[in-house]
């Protein structure tokens, strides 16, 4: 591989990615980007005006550096709400800049150089470069699709083998870091999955690091569990979640990581190098939202599930066989009918001349070593207002 001029040995490979160059053909062809996932609504007026009264207010300066006492408790209280879980707002939550600082800051303060980290593969993009950032090193469990017809909507659910979950767990192994419902796939990880899980990262006395964004973005009878909920495993689990997905706020990067307080401490050590605080009048902001009715989350998950209908529906018109996800707000195909030699980077290239639709190639989210595995894949966000999506569903129609 040529190395990037300048560029630590620790961040070489992590030069350039396809979602600049996806989105910027999007626009240069006026394509739909359905590509990198961001939503084109506002979010809930109920969270904007909260920032909006905010600014120009003592919220405009430093919050304390855990985050404003008043986001930690609606942290607490929601985790509460919907998993049963208690964490102390002081000591036991900590606020951070998006669900990727708290992913970053954890490996940097948790992890020793050499130390293994497993995971699953396909993986959301952040997690190489911050695994290599730590000086880990990543241990990848493949995640196999279900067989689906050409142009037939799929419903089973992606898998792993235990096998390979053991065999990736080496005497060098400290961490398993889990992300359900999970990007790219869509995937919820099953009861047994997790008490499958708990029992590995027990026997191996891993430290669990859960990325939970997706939490509310849940369909049909899906059931979103954490894994810090199972037997035993709160006392080495740091969940991890964020406003963005669940608030359609993902430029504002308000997270959050809750978990025992020695683990909490340390990521907060880290943490406070980084950015110290950020995001001051949004913090209160996501406090309200987090303690909107139950009527809100589950509007947020009827609402998607009719986008998600409607994108898989277009896909599978189009002659693509697609997984329609049991969450988050992408959807993954087969590129094969319409692209024969399998390869999903060249299919993606053309998409916008061919359809004038851009997405991006699930290649992206596979290590080298395995990137034959998800060489044929291709990800669709439907996080789209429902004229943008059935826009895009009557282009890829007439794709030829
Ligand atoms: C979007 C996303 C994040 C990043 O969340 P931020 O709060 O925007 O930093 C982390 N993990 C996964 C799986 C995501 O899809």
């Amino acid at each position: 591989m040529t190395r990037t001029p300048y560029l630590s040995s620790r961040l070489q490979g992590f030069g350039t990615t396809v979602f600049a160059e996806m989105s910027a053909l999007a626009v240069a062809t006026g394509s739909i980007n359905l590509g990198q996932g961001f939503p084109d609504e506002p979010g809930p007026a109920a969270v904007l005006d909260v920032a909006r009264a905010a600014i120009g207010t003592a919220h405009d300066q430093y919050p304390p550096g855990p985050g404003l006492p008043e986001l930690r408790t609606a942290i607490a209280e929601h985790q509460l709400r919907f998993r049963g879980l208690t964490h102390d707002p002081d000591g036991e939550v900590l606020v951070t800049a998006g669900a990727t600082e708290a992913l970053t800051a954890a490996l940097l303060a948790l992890l020793e150089p050499g130390d293994e980290v497993v995971l699953f593969e396909p993986m959301y993009d952040s997690y190489a470069a911050a695994v290599a950032m730590a000086g880990g090193v990543l241990r990848p469990v493949p995640l196999h699709p279900p067989a689906v017809a050409a142009g037939e909507v799929g419903t089973g659910a992606w898998t792993f083998e235990e096998a390979a979950l053991r065999a990736a767990v080496t005497p060098r192994a400290r961490m398993l870091l889990l992300n359900t419902p999970h990007n790219p796939t869509g995937k919820v990880f099953t009861a047994a999955e997790l008490a499958l899980l708990a029992e590995v990262a027990t026997a191996a006395d891993l430290l669990v690091l859960t990325d939970e964004v997706y939490e509310h973005l849940v369909f049909d009878g899906a059931t979103h569990t954490s894994i810090a909920t199972l037997p035993g495993m709160a006392g080495r689990t740091l969940v991890i979640s964020s406003g963005g997905k669940t608030f359609n706020t993902t430029g504002w990067k308000i997270g959050w990581v809750c978990g025992p307080a020695p683990l909490v401490a340390a990521v907060r050590t880290a943490k406070q190098y980084l950015t110290f605080v950020n995001g001051g009048p949004f913090q209160p902001a996501v406090a309200a939202g987090l303690r909107l009715p139950d009527a809100f989350f589950a509007g947020v998950t009827a609402d998607l599930q009719r986008r998600r209908d409607r994108l898989t529906a277009g896909l599978a018109a189009a002659g693509l066989p697609v997984v329609s996800p049991q969450a988050t707000y992408f959807a993954t195909v087969d590129v094969r009918p319409l692209q024969p030699d399998g390869d999903g980077v060249a299919f993606c290239r053309a998409l916008p001349a061919r359809a004038g639709v851009v997405a991006v190639p699930s290649v992206v989210f596979y290590g080298a070593a395995d990137a034959h595995l998800g060489r044929h894949l291709v990800r669709f966000a439907f996080c789209k207002r429902d004229e943008v999506l059935a826009e895009a569903a009557r282009r890829l129609g007439e794709m030829q």
